[in-house]
């Protein structure tokens, strides 16, 4: 490893919606902001087409297009933006250490943590070549796309309960492909799916492959685990939702998570368990994971860092 070291008054890990939010409020506090964006530079929202639900696009925007944007607009302010993966962190003194690419070791006084979440993917080839052309992995953002059609849905947990019911608001019917005999969900997620009459649910049943015809998807080809028996339900939208995993291997055994590992902050805040250190956007939500939520607690990080930072020079004069 080289010697190299850099000190920042502020890193930012992560360029989804709550990062590049997080670098705008830093820069325009003048805390000279370095962002490494990770791997998929954007985040999640560069996998998606049409955004549609995101205040101030009025026409609705291109996901790829609106992580231009919010990088743009970070980088107007003057944030260092950067490709680069950290790969270990060192919190345990006054000042955090953070390595990139496994090189170089940055020293920074505040660290936001926006690493995100990645959404599980059933990991069928027909799954990636309709992958917004039909396939999502998000009710909330892509069900409008499919208004008054049949759609089909993966999963049998609160998640998959709470989509289908959304998208049964929306569409003709829903088909919901659970592997099992039973949920997941709680009782009464699993109450409100058995009780509205458009979902038809398949036990046993899982996915083959997503049917289409080189563009869009028209149908998913089912089988039962039992029988084996196979089948075509003819459907244009096919939701995924077998879980979210947070990007958070880096902070393990340093940084507070719950069971599913996703990073926990203080109520009302975007503070960690170590001063100094805060986490805004998917990587702390597993409920809203929406863009304009991110972008939301990716201004109370930066807010939140500068206060530290003036606290803490307060102190010290
Ligand atoms: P979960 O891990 O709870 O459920 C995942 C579901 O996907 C399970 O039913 C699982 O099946 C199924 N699944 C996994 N892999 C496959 C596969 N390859 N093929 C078919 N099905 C598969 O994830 P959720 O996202 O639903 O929930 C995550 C956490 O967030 C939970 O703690 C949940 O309670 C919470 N949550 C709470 C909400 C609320 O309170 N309003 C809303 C949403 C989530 P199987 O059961 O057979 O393993």
């Amino acid at each position: 490893m080289s010697q190299e070291t850099e000190h920042v008054k502020c890193l930012i890990i992560g360029s989804g919606p709550a990062g590049y939010t997080a670098a705008i409020y830093a820069a325009r506090a003048d805390l000279k902001p370095v962002l490494y964006t990770g791997i998929v530079p954007g985040g999640q929202l560069t996998q998606t087409t049409d955004v549609e639900n995101f205040p101030g696009y009025a026409d609705g925007v291109q996901g790829p297009q609106m992580m231009e944007d919010f990088r743009k607009q970070a980088e107007r302010f003057g944030t260092d933006v950067r490709f680069g993966y950290i790969t270990s962190v060192d919190f345990a003194g006054d000042v955090h250490k953070v390595v990139v690419d496994a090189e170089k070791t940055i020293t920074a006084e505040t660290v936001i943590i926006a690493t995100g979440a990645t959404a599980k993917w059933l990991g069928l080839e027909s799954e990636q070549k309709y992958n917004g052309f039909g396939v999502s992995a998000c009710a909330v953002c892509d069900g409008f796309f499919f208004k008054g059609q049949d759609v089909a849905i993966v999963g049998a947990g609160d998640t998959a309960a709470e989509e289908a019911t959304y998208l049964a608001k929306l569409t003709n019917k829903v088909h919901m492909l659970v592997r099992r005999d039973e949920f997941r969900a709680s009782k009464a997620m699993q109450h409100r799916v058995l009780n509205t009459p458009n979902i038809e649910i398949h036990y046993h049943s899982e996915t083959k492959e997503i049917v289409g015809d080189g563009q869009n998807v028209t149908g998913v080809r089912v089988y039962n685990n039992q029988t084996l028996e196979e089948k075509v339900l003819p459907v244009t939208g096919f939701f995924v939702a077998i879980g979210h995993k947070p990007n958070t291997e880096l902070f393990q055994g340093i940084l507070d998570m719950d069971t599913n590992g996703y990073l926990i902050t203080k109520p009302d805040s975007t503070r960690t368990n170590i001063e100094g250190v805060f986490a805004c956007g998917d990587v702390q939500d597993h409920i809203y994971r929406q863009a304009v939520t991110a972008a939301g607690t990716g201004c109370m990080a930066a807010l939140e860092a500068e206060r530290y930072l003036a606290a803490k020079e307060f102190s010290i004069a």
